[in-house]
């Protein structure tokens, strides 16, 4: 059992976090606070070729390891999360197509997405259903050569950016049960009728936008219908939600190795009754907590991510890293916020907008709690034990 990377995933970190400290370190902080969209990091995240992460070399992606993959979230997330999640449902629905499109479809979009030329994201979530994906009520009513499609669908992430959106709808709303009625339908932006009609509010994770789109009589070609067969759209985003996994999971080791890098400094250089604070056995507590959680979080995201290499279904594993190192990002964040006192709560450290980023590592890609009940299921079923 060898937990280093290799001498290419060595290297590739060693890229990623130059980028990170010359290009976004320097302006994470005022650019997020002020939601100013980080085009000129976008710019440079397609130099390196990172928007073909997931798609296959022959479509002009790099098609990278999941480790990799991994290290890209994580190294993105240590300087600013949110440029990170621009990256991260393309990723998705880039795999997505890459996985279930028709030959047509993946011609037409995979080489352009590869580039950053185009860009996507993953249109599931609807203002009245989230975690429960088959209780959504946008449809996509057949009409000739083309789909009808009516529906609202929020939190968006991308939305303004997207060409195509992957979008999921019921193509046979009575289906039962309804997940055999659902599909994915690629719509293009500016197709009549299709409208980012906001950008919503939100804690953290400025920058990237997250909106409401509306679709009203949409009209597309059955063309864009992934895979072409009606009824498998559940099956495709599910396999797809699998490596989104890993990509939290990866932000979420970001995240709390920036807390722990913010804290350690912090106190090194905080003076308090004639000595550093990190003197104080309280501070050195929290320090080592910080410390080997994160370590933990990391080990257990390239296990996740090393099983998925290995072509394993990675439900479980996905699942519990996902929920273990987005667990620790909340709470490193919080710590070196306390060991912060006061600076801590201010904008003009970097610790407060780790806090206010890190719960989204809880939410985003399934709940946690649903996290749990997916491991929970896993090993009931006897599908998959530990020890
Ligand atoms: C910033 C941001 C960006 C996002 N980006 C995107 C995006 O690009 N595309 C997209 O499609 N979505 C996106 N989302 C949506 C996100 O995936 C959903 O918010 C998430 O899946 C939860 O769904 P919900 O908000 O409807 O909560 P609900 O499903 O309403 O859940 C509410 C609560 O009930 C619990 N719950 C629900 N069902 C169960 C159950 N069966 N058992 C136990 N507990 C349950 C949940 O755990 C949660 O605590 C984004 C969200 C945010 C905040």
């Amino acid at each position: 059992m060898d937990f280093t990377l290799n001498e290419e995933q060595t290297a590739f970190k060693a890229v990623l976090r130059d980028f990170v400290e010359k290009e976004i370190k320097p302006v994470a902080n005022e650019w997020e606070r002020s939601g100013r969209y980080p085009t000129e990091i976008v710019a440079g995240l397609a130099d390196m070729g990172l928007f073909g992460m997931t798609i296959p070399e022959a479509y002009g992606g790099l098609d990278i390891d999941m480790v990799s993959f991994a290290l890209v979230f994580e190294e993105l997330a240590r300087g600013w999360m949110g440029v990170a999640g621009i990256l991260g449902s393309h990723s998705l629905s880039c795999w997505m197509i890459a996985k279930h499109g028709t030959e047509e479809q993946k011609q037409k979009y995979l080489p352009e997405l590869a580039t950053g030329k185009r860009r996507t994201g993953i249109g599931l979530t609807e203002p009245g259903a989230g975690t429960d994906l088959q209780g959504i009520r946008t449809t996509a009513k057949r009409e000739g050569d083309e789909y009808v499609i009516n529906g609202t669908k929020m939190w968006i992430t991308n939305a303004r950016y997207a060409n195509p959106l992957p979008v999921l709808v019921k193509t046979d709303p009575d289906a039962s049960p309804a997940h055999k009625g659902m599909s994915v339908i690629l719509v293009e932006a500016g197709t009549p009728g299709f409208t980012v009609s906001r950008d919503i509010g939100k804690l953290g994770y400025k920058g990237p936008e997250s909106c409401e789109v509306v679709l009203d009589n949409v009209r597309v070609p059955v063309e864009n219908l992934l895979g072409g067969v009606e009824g498998r759209g559940m099956q495709q985003v599910l396999s797809g939600l699998e490596s989104g996994r890993i990509n939290i999971a990866a932000r979420s080791v970001g995240i709390a190795q920036a807390a722990y890098e913010a804290a350690l400094e912090y106190s090194k250089n905080r003076h308090a009754f004639g000595q550093p604070i990190s003197e104080f056995q309280a501070i050195q507590l929290k320090i080592a907590t910080i410390a080997t959680q994160t370590q933990a979080a990391r080990l257990i995201t390239y296990w996740a991510a090393s099983k998925a290499d290995a072509g394993e279904r990675v439900d479980m594993e996905s699942g519990m890293a996902k929920y273990f190192a987005s667990e620790v990002a909340i709470e490193a964040s919080l710590e070196a916020m306390r060991i912060h006192g006061g600076y801590g709560y201010s904008t003009e450290y970097v610790v407060e907008r780790l806090y206010r980023d890190a719960p989204l590592m809880s939410i985003g890609e399934g709940t946690n709690d649903i996290m749990r009940t997916i491991i929970s299921k896993s090993l009931v079923s006897g599908k998959t034990s530990i020890g």
